[in-house]
């Protein structure tokens, strides 16, 4: 019996196999749930390729949290074909090149709107899409970088996910009478298609290892995709409004 045995989980931020969202997805399938994913614009061609290579094939619906039309599109759809849900997988984070690397100073509002409406406002967004498709109470979880300190490159991604940390205690407060939970995994740094748009983000690979005491590889992170599922499944029923680290212990120690 699985981990996630007859749940049926809407899994977002699925581009490639190096996602996090597919670890995610494909670990959840193997637990045992029924799974749909979304993808956005000219994303969708990758979506559905990834799709192709999961354990079992799942629909791709879209999903660009930037177009407030596609939060009721998208609940209807899921409310045809499933009725309700169990939990829903944030793994979604975009900047303006500008908002990245170092030029923090050279950034307009209209630059970090768009890294703040798509890397943190979306939780909500998420939220209205999954909240009234789960009646019996349900799981939303998504993908953290730790933003206590401030971070080479990292500069607007970093202020957003502070927004993105916030956004899920405000959510835990209002969705808890729901018996939903909103909880984050603040993962170390792995090698995908959104780190790579971070110049100079080959800065904290190098020093992550290094430092984690667990140790830390950028390209096999299964903690990651694990902690998620936990989250997603009945194991952590009195959390919400949580961080929880996967990042080798580096969050936790000094140089
Ligand atoms: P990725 O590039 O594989 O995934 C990012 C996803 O965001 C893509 O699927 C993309 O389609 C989606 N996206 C971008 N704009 C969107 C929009 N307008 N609407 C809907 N979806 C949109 O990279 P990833 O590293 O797997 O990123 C997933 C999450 O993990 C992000 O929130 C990221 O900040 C977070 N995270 C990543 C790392 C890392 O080192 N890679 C570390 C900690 C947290």
């Amino acid at each position: 019996m699985g981990l996630l045995e007859g749940k049926r989980l809407l899994i977002t931020g699925v581009l490639t196999e190096a996602s996090i969202g597919f670890g995610v997805a494909a670990l959840a399938q193997q637990e045992g749930a029924e799974i749909i994913l979304t993808g956005a614009g000219n994303g969708m061609k990758h979506t559905e390729k990834s799709a192709r290579k999961l354990p079992t094939e799942p629909v791709v619906l879209e999903f660009d949290v930037s177009d407030p039309s596609h939060i009721p599109a998208l609940r209807t759809e899921l409310e045809q074909r499933w009725g309700t849900l169990d939990g829903a997988l944030h793994a979604i984070g975009f900047a303006p090149s500008v908002c990245l690397g170092g030029t923090f100073m050279d950034a307009t509002w209209d630059d970090v709107a768009v890294a703040l409406n798509i890397s943190a406002y979306s939780l909500k967004a998420l939220a209205e899409v999954v909240a009234p498709l789960m009646p019996n109470g349900g799981s939303i979880v998504g993908l953290d970088f730790d933003n206590t300190v401030s971070w080479p490159s990292y500069d607007w991604m970093g202020v957003a996910k502070s927004a993105f940390e916030s956004t899920s205690r405000y959510l835990a407060r209002y969705l808890g009478a729901q018996q939903i939970r909103v909880n984050l995994v603040a993962a170390g740094p792995i090698k995908t298609i959104a780190a790579r748009s971070i110049p100079g983000f080959s800065k904290f690979e190098d020093v992550w290892d290094e430092r984690a005491p667990l140790g830390w590889d950028v390209r096999n992170a299964p903690g990651v995709a694990r902690a998620c599922v936990a989250l997603l499944s009945d194991w952590f029923p009195q959390t919400t409004g949580e961080v929880i680290h996967v990042d080798g212990g580096y969050h936790a120690t000094g140089a």
